[in-house]
Formats: C-alpha cells, sequence, structure tokens
C-alpha cells in the first residue's frame, strides 16, 4: 500500500507528491491526465518568479519534477470510488483497486460551458474563463461577461478597471449577484448590463474574436455586438461526484476542508480547485498541495500503519 495516494495530476496534486515523496515515503498520484487546466491554458503570466510560460510547457515541467521524485505515476487513470477503512481503498475505472493509509484528492474543477457555436473554437483565442488570468490581455478593448451571478458580476467589475468596455449579460430577467455587487456595478461608467438575453453564438474571422450574438428573450430578436473578448462565468464545476457521501461537500460540490486541507474524514485531504479555497489559480493550488501534503504527513506520523 501507499502512505500517500495523490487523485488528480494538476498543480494541486503534482505539488502534493512532490512534498510527500521528500517525506521519504511511499507516494502514488492517478491522474487521468498530467497537468489538469494548465493543460488547456494558453499564455501564463502570474506564476509568480516565472514572468511568461505557456500551459503545455509549464504541465510538462511539473510532471518531471514530480516524476525527479520516486513516485509512482499512474496515467491515464480515472479514480471512481473512494472506500474508507483501516486503509483506504481507491478503485480505478479500469477495474484496478489501489490502497493507501491516507489519500489526497487534488481532481480540480472545470468551468461550465455556453456550448454555442464559436465558443470552443476560438478558447484563448477570445474566449475566457479567468479574468484574474487573462484580464490584462483585453486591456483598452470591448469584453462581454456572460453571467450575472455573483463570479460574473465580480468579474464585469474586475474587467472594467482595465478594459474600454464591458458588456455584461444574463439570461434570466434580473441580476443574481449579490446586491452590494450590483450596485458596484451599475456605479461604472463603461459597463452595459442586457438581461433577458441568450448567447448563442461567439463570432470570429476565422483567428479571434470579433463579437458574439444573442437572442433577446422578450422580443425574440437577435443581435450583434462586436468585441474582442468573451469571458464565460456561468459555474466552476468541482470534479467530486464520485465522491458524494463519502467526504463532506458543499451544496456546490466542493470538498469542505480545513486549514491543515484535512476533510470529514480522517486521513483523507483535500487541495485546489475541487475545495472550498475561494481563489482558483495555479499559485494557490501549488501552496495548497502542499498543505494537505504536510497535513497527510503529520496525520501519518499520528498513527500506526495497519
Ligand atoms: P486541475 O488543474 O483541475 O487538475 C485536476 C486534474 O485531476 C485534472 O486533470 C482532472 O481531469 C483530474 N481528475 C479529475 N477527476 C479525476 C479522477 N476521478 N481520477 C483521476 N483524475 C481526475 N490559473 C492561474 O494561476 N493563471 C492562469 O493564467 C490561469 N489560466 C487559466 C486558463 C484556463 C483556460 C483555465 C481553464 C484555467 C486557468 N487557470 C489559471 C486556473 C488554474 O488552471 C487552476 O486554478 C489550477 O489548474 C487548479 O489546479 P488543481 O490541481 O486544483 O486542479
Amino acid at each position: 500500500p501507499f502512505d500517500v495516494l495523490v487523485v488528480g495530476g494538476g498543480p494541486a496534486g503534482a505539488s502534493a507528491a512532490i512534498y510527500a515523496a521528500r517525506k521519504g515515503i511511499r507516494t502514488g498520484v492517478v491522474a487521468d491526465r498530467f497537468g489538469g487546466q494548465v493543460l488547456d491554458t494558453a499564455g501564463i503570466e502570474n506564476f509568480i518568479s516565472v514572468p511568461e510560460t505557456e500551459g503545455p510547457k509549464l504541465a510538462t515541467q511539473l510532471e518531471q519534477h514530480v516524476l525527479s521524485y520516486e513516485v509512482d505515476i499512474m496515467k491515464p487513470q480515472t479514480a471512481a470510488e473512494l472506500v474508507p477503512g483501516e486503509l483506504f481503498e481507491v478503485k480505478l475505472a479500469s477495474g484496478a483497486t489501489l490502497q493507501s493509509r491516507s489519500v489526497i484528492l487534488s481532481t480540480g474543477a472545470r468551468w461550465r460551458q455556453m456550448n454555442v457555436p464559436g465558443e470552443a473554437e476560438y478558447r484563448n483565442r477570445g474566449v475566457a474563463y479567468c479574468p484574474h488570468c487573462d484580464g490584462p490581455l483585453y486591456k483598452g478593448k470591448h469584453v462581454a461577461v456572460i453571467g450575472g451571478g455573483n463570479s460574473g458580476v465580480e468579474a464585469a467589475i474586475d474587467l472594467a478597471g482595465i478594459v474600454s468596455h464591458v458588456t455584461l449579460i444574463e439570461f434570466d430577467g434580473q441580476l443574481r449577484a449579490d446586491a452590494v455587487l450590483q450596485s458596484k456595478l451599475r456605479s461604472l461608467g463603461n459597463v452595459t448590463i442586457i438581461t433577458s438575453a441568450q448567447t448563442t453564438e461567439v463570432v470570429g474571422d476565422g483567428k479571434k474574436v470579433t463579437g458574439l450574438k444573442y437572442l433577446d428573450r422578450t422580443s425574440d430578436e437577435m443581435h450583434d455586438i462586436a468585441l474582442e473578448g468573451v469571458f464565460v462565468q456561468i459555474g466552476l464545476i468541482p470534479n467530486t461526484d464520485w465522491l458524494k457521501g463519502v467526504v463532506d461537500l458543499t451544496p456546490r460540490g466542493e470538498i469542505i476542508t480545513d486549514e491543515r486541507g484535512q476533510t470529514s474524514l480522517p486521513g483523507v485531504f483535500a487541495a485546489g480547485d475541487v475545495t472550498t479555497v475561494p481563489y482558483k489559480q495555479i499559485v494557490i493550488a501549488m501552496g495548497e498541495g502542499a498543505t494537505a501534503s504536510l497535513g497527510a504527513f503529520d496525520h501519518l506520523i499520528r498513527t500506526s500503519a495497519p
């Protein structure tokens, strides 16, 4: 059996694996792919001490750093079930079962997509999901934010300070964000709010985004907006379907952790975008991975091997 079994090979999992392996304990990583969301990212400019890098390059470096230690990376493998016990069992979709004295869950999250024509085609070429990451790329430009919940309105307020104009598009008849955020948004001079609007297409010139189309749901009329960026903010879905009923989750499906990364199940830790950590960033996920790993090590030295 492993001492620490990490599930998920993104920045949080890579960091957790390195911290565990450096303690000289048996460490494994189960990953459907190595790098996580970083693999889907074009430029990264906020990974502190590395002014500029690219997602696939950082993903390779993450894996190489992990492989420089004695870590058993099992990929491509998907964990399908976590069974509590004196030794935890992680059952894989392939049918195999792994055993470990502690488990670190770092299965990340995924942005909910609009699923309209042009969205996938122009991803990273005008379609963005992370204002903290990509906002500065749109300095002085016109962008749309899709979604009028808290994350959409926060994104619109954030972007309004950088870009020339923000058009916020909400499907519903009204915004759903907290009142204080809505009034802040309405106080800004370079923001237009459009409600009852269904985005139907992201339009581009073959290279980058040039606009979007939406349906006015009250009049049934189609409209075009010329713009250079579309920030989709309609939800971040944690990858926790397989953990329901095993560890405590919030109503949104995030794993609840304490300051050591401990979940509701002693010996099971979690880190990164899959948890309740409020900000979802590479540098934060890595810090959380280190915390969870040190938390797991603390747990192991207080329990005897079965
Ligand atoms: P993830 O990166 O999501 O990794 C988790 C991995 O576990 C995934 O590969 C997932 O498929 C896998 N997994 C899930 N379930 C299972 C299972 N059951 N079994 C096995 N494996 C499983 N952050 C920044 O700091 N700067 C940026 O510039 C930036 N740009 C971004 C651009 C885009 C397009 C996106 C999508 C995100 C961006 N982010 C950026 C956010 C950043 O990528 C995430 O915060 C970070 O990757 C989270 O790391 P993680 O390890 O928690 O999860």
